[in-house]
C-alpha cells in the first residue's frame, strides 16, 4: 500500500496524476513517442505548455485580468533574484517571516536597499509580524505566504499602494485569496503543483519594464512573456505533471473545493495537537499553517517510541526541518483526510499506551 507521504517538499502529488504521468513517459498522446522524447516545439507538447498556462491562471481567477503565467526554471530560489533583478530600482520592503524569505532579502540586496519593514527571525519565525508599515515610494513589497519551515501562513496581507509579491511555493491554489492584489506570485512546483524543476510565475505585466539595468535574456520576465514561456527548452516532464495536477484540481471543482478539504485536514490535526497532553504546536495559533503543521512532544524521551509508531503506520516524511526539530506535517492538496487520521489514531494511541503502562 502507498504510505501515507507527509513530505514537505517534493511532495505527494494525486495518485492518477502519477498514473498519466508514467503513461506519458511511455507513449503520449498515443503517439507512439515518449513525451520526454518530442521536440518542445511540437504541437502536442506546446499545447501541454498553453494548457498549464491557462490552467493556472483560471483557477486563480486571473484570466483576462492583464496578468502572464510562465513556467521558468532555477526553482523558486531563482525567482528571489529574478524578481529584484527586473523590479528593484532603488529600494524595495520585504517581510522576513522565515528562511525563505531571508534568502529573497538576501538575493535583493544586490540590486538595491532593501528595507525590512518587519521580522520574526528574534522568535525562530514562530508568529507573523502585524503592524508594520510600508514605504510608500519602495518599488513593491514581498512576503512569503506560507512559511514551509516554520509553519506560520499569512491569514491577512498587508494593505498597500506598492507592487505586491509574493512566493507562494507552499500554499499556490491550496486557498482563495483576491490573487488581484498581487502584481507577481511565484510558486516553485514541488510543493502543490508537480514535480521539481519548474516555477510557475504569476506576473502583472505592467509592473515590467521599469528597471533601467540591462537583463539578462534568461532572467528577463519580458523575454519569457515574448517567447510564450518557450524561450528556451522548457521542463518538458515538470510542466506536464503540473498541467495534470492542475487539471485535476480544476476536476474537483477548483481552489474553493480543495481550500474545504484542507481546512478539515488542518483542523483534524490541529485540535489533536492541542487535545493531546503529550504534544505541543511550534508557533502562534492564529499564524499557524494549513499546509504545514509544526509540533513536538513534550517530553522528548518519547521519540524513539513515537517514531517508531508512526513509521510503522506506513506514514513518510514527518520529521522536522533540521532547523526547527520536532515534527512537522504537510498537508498538501493531494494528501487525502484519511492519511490525516492515521497520524492523529498514532497520536492518540500514543497517549493509550502510556496510561497503561
Ligand atoms: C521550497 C521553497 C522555496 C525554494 O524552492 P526551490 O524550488 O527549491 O528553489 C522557496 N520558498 C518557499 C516558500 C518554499 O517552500
Amino acid at each position: 500500500m502507498k504510505k501515507h507521504n507527509f513530505s514537505a517538499g517534493p511532495c505527494i502529488l494525486p495518485q492518477e496524476v502519477l498514473q498519466k504521468a508514467s503513461e506519458a513517459i511511455i507513449n503520449f498522446n498515443n503517439d507512439d513517442l515518449s513525451l520526454i522524447e518530442i521536440s518542445h516545439r511540437s504541437k502536442s507538447f506546446v499545447n501541454v505548455m498553453e494548457k498549464a498556462r491557462s490552467l493556472a491562471l483560471e483557477l486563480l481567477d486571473l484570466e483576462n485580468k492583464g496578468y502572464k503565467a510562465l513556467f521558468l526554471q532555477g526553482g523558486a530560489s531563482m525567482e528571489f533574484l529574478m524578481v529584484a533583478y527586473n523590479l528593484l530600482n532603488k529600494k524595495a520592503a520585504y517581510l522576513n517571516t522565515g528562511t525563505w524569505s531571508d534568502k529573497a532579502i538576501k538575493e535583493a540586496k544586490a540590486f538595491g536597499e532593501v528595507i525590512e519593514s518587519a521580522s520574526s527571525k528574534d522568535k525562530g519565525y514562530s508568529y507573523i509580524p502585524k503592524d508594520f508599515t510600508i514605504p510608500e515610494d519602495a518599488d513593491f513589497f514581498h512576503c512569503t505566504s506560507n512559511n514551509t519551515v516554520a509553519g506560520t501562513q499569512i491569514k491577512e496581507f498587508p494593505k498597500t499602494n506598492v507592487p505586491l509579491i509574493c512566493d507562494m511555493s507552499s500554499d499556490i491554489f491550496s486557498r482563495q485569496l483576491d490573487f488581484e492584489k498581487f502584481d507577481l506570485i511565484y510558486a516553485g512546483a514541488q510543493k502543490n503543483m508537480g514535480p521539481a524543476g519548474t516555477t510557475l510565475v504569476i506576473i502583472k505585466e505592467e509592473v515590467l519594464g521599469k528597471v533601467e539595468r540591462h537583463i539578462p535574456s534568461m532572467l528577463n520576465y519580458q523575454i519569457h512573456i515574448d517567447k510564450d514561456s518557450m524561450f528556451n527548452t522548457p521542463s518538458v516532464f515538470a510542466v506536464y505533471v503540473s498541467m495534470l495536477t492542475l487539471q485535476w484540481l480544476k476536476d474537483l471543482g477548483g481552489i474553493s473545493f480543495i481550500e474545504k478539504v484542507n481546512n478539515k485536514k488542518a483542523a483534524l490535526l490541529y485540535n489533536e495537537i492541542d487535545r493531546n497532553p503529550l504534544f505541543k504546536g511550534i508557533v502562534a495559533k492564529e499564524d499557524r499553517s494549513i499546509m504545514n503543521a509544526t509540533f513536538t512532544l513534550k517530553d522528548s524521551a518519547l521519540k524513539e517510541k513515537f517514531d517508531k509508531m508512526w513509521q510503522e503506520a506506513g506514514i513518510n516524511g514527518l520529521n522536522g526541518h533540521r532547523s526547527v526539530g520536532g515534527y512537522r506535517a504537510s498537508m498538501y492538496n493531494a494528501l487525502p483526510l484519511y492519511s490525516v487520521q492515521v497520524l492523529v489514531d498514532v497520536m492518540k494511541e500514543l497517549e493509550t499506551q502510556l496510561k497503561n503502562s
